[in-house]
This record gives structure tokens, sequence and C-alpha cells, in this order.
């Protein structure tokens, strides 16, 4: 049970939101201070796929219900998405902002700012930091001549990600990663994410869930692809959204704390917080 002051002021803070949000959408800044350790429920979602995914209705059914419940929804992204990525998906007011974002295939974590920034916070970055130890030079160039790599635009902090041919790349650049002291961690058949040794979305979640003082039972972890594997398999109530990629069912289907789902993308979502009793 949660004391009564905290319950009152998350209900003022209801009131306050639902007059800009039927009227422009998801807008920011999402203006609940409470923690999100007071909120009876929190998502922790993959993005492409699973929030995003399903038909625009059910999307909307979604993140209807969470807008109109986010004093007691936590919402946080885990995403292979980098933070501009996220700031131009919610600032279109189609997709409701999250309050924290696990982002860059969990070498960011961070918060949303009252301002709107999706700031990273650096305590629970030191270690992801430490791992990486500026490799982002040094594996573009002993990738560079990999068949089946093309290396993505953006640069990203503490990773760096390529597209894959599948059929084309050779067990050499795997080689070639494993000497730096890197991980390689393939997604969907089509990404090449090179990472910190010992990073990805799941030992930064469970990163953030302590930081952050949250019951894990309350918690959500919702995917579709491999690279959910890791926050799937944390031991938290968790959903393969209908239409997952094969291999992760192959890996974290039989869990007894996964739910795989018939629903699709967020249709998935929604099926899991019922079925789980989650809210
Ligand atoms: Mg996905």
């Amino acid at each position: 049970m949660r004391p009564k002051q905290t319950l009152k002021a998350e209900m003022t803070h209801t009131a306050d939101f639902t007059t800009p949000a039927e009227t422009a959408g998801f807008v920011f800044p999402n203006p609940y201070p409470a923690p999100l350790s007071g909120r009876r429920f929190v998502l922790a979602t993959d993005l492409d796929g699973t929030f995003l995914g399903g038909t625009p209705g059910d999307r909307r059914t979604l993140y209807r219900w969470i807008e109109d419940n986010r004093a007691t929804v936590g919402l946080i992204f885990v995403t292979g998405r980098d933070p501009a990525f996220i700031r131009d998906l919610c600032g279109s007011g189609d997709v409701p902002w999250p309050d924290y974002v696990i982002g860059d295939v969990g070498t960011t974590i961070a918060e949303v700012t009252p301002e709107g920034e999706i700031s990273p916070i650096p305590v629970l970055e030191a270690e992801i930091t430490r791992a990486w130890n500026g490799s982002g030079a040094r594996v573009r160039e002993l990738l560079a001549d990999e068949p089946g790599l093309t290396l993505q635009p953006t640069e990203f902090r503490h990773r760096v990600s390529y597209d894959m041919d599948p059929a084309r790349v050779r067990p050499s650049a795997h080689a070639l990663v494993k000497r730096l002291g890197l991980e390689v961690l393939t997604s969907d058949d089509r990404f090449f994410d090179v990472l910190p040794a010992g990073v990805s979305k799941g030992p930064s979640l469970k990163r953030l869930i302590a930081h952050l003082g949250l019951v894990e039972s309350r918690v959500l972890a919702a995917g579709d692809t491999l690279n959910d594997a890791s926050m799937l398999a944390l031991g938290i109530p968790a959903v393969a959204v209908g239409g997952s990629e094969r291999r992760l069912l192959d890996q974290v289907g039989h869990l007894d704390h996964v739910h795989v789902a018939q629903g699709v993308g967020a249709a998935g979502i929604d099926e899991a917080i019922r079925v789980l009793d989650l809210h």
C-alpha cells in the first residue's frame, strides 16, 4: 500500500495533465514529480515492433491508457534507438513521453528532465563508459573492410552499429570485436551492434530498477527481437509480444515469468498487463 499523501499528490497532477493531452496529443512536459517507485506499475518496453508495433488502433488504446493512468503508471523505453529519435518520436505528440530512457541498446541510461531533455545519468553510465574505453574509432577502423557490414551514419557514444547482410558477414568480424574486449549483439537478422562487454538492455534495466528502488514484480519488460532477450530473461515479469523473432522465443519463451502474447506489438503489452494482473 502506498501512503495516502502520495496518492493525493498524484491525483492533483492527473487533473493538471488531462487538459492539454485531450486537445493536443501527448504533450511534454510529463508533469509527474512523483518518483517511479511510488507508481503501481512500470512498463519497460522496447520500441520498434513492440511499443510501436501492432495496429494504429491498438497503439492508440495503449498510449491513451498510459496517459490516463500516468499517476500510477511509469514508462521506460528500452531501445536500440538513440535519444534524438525519441525526442522526435515523442515530440510529434503521437507517443507518450517516457520517464526514463535506456537507449542505444543499453549503452545509454537517461532520465527525461522537466525541460524535455533526455539526460544521461552519470552514476549509472560510469561502468558502461569504463567498459567501452573510447573504442569507437578502433572498431570502425578494424571493421572498415568487413563484407556485409554497413556503418550506420550516426556516431553513438558507447557503441558502433552496422546494418548487416547476414549472408555476407564473416566469422572474422566477430573475432576482431572479441580481440578488442568488446561484444557483438546481432538482432532481427539485420543489425550488428558492437557493445561494451557485459552491457545490453537487460543489465542496464536491472541497474536502473535498483537505482530507482522499484519493486521488480511491478515492472513489465516487453520486447520482440533477440536484443530484448537479456531483459526478458532478467526474471521480472516479461512479455514477448505477438510477431516476436523466432530466436527470441527459442531463448526465453519457455521461462515461467515470460508471457508469450498472441497480441502483436502494443496489443501484446496490453494483453500481458491484464493476464499478469499488473495494474
Ligand atoms: Mg523491437
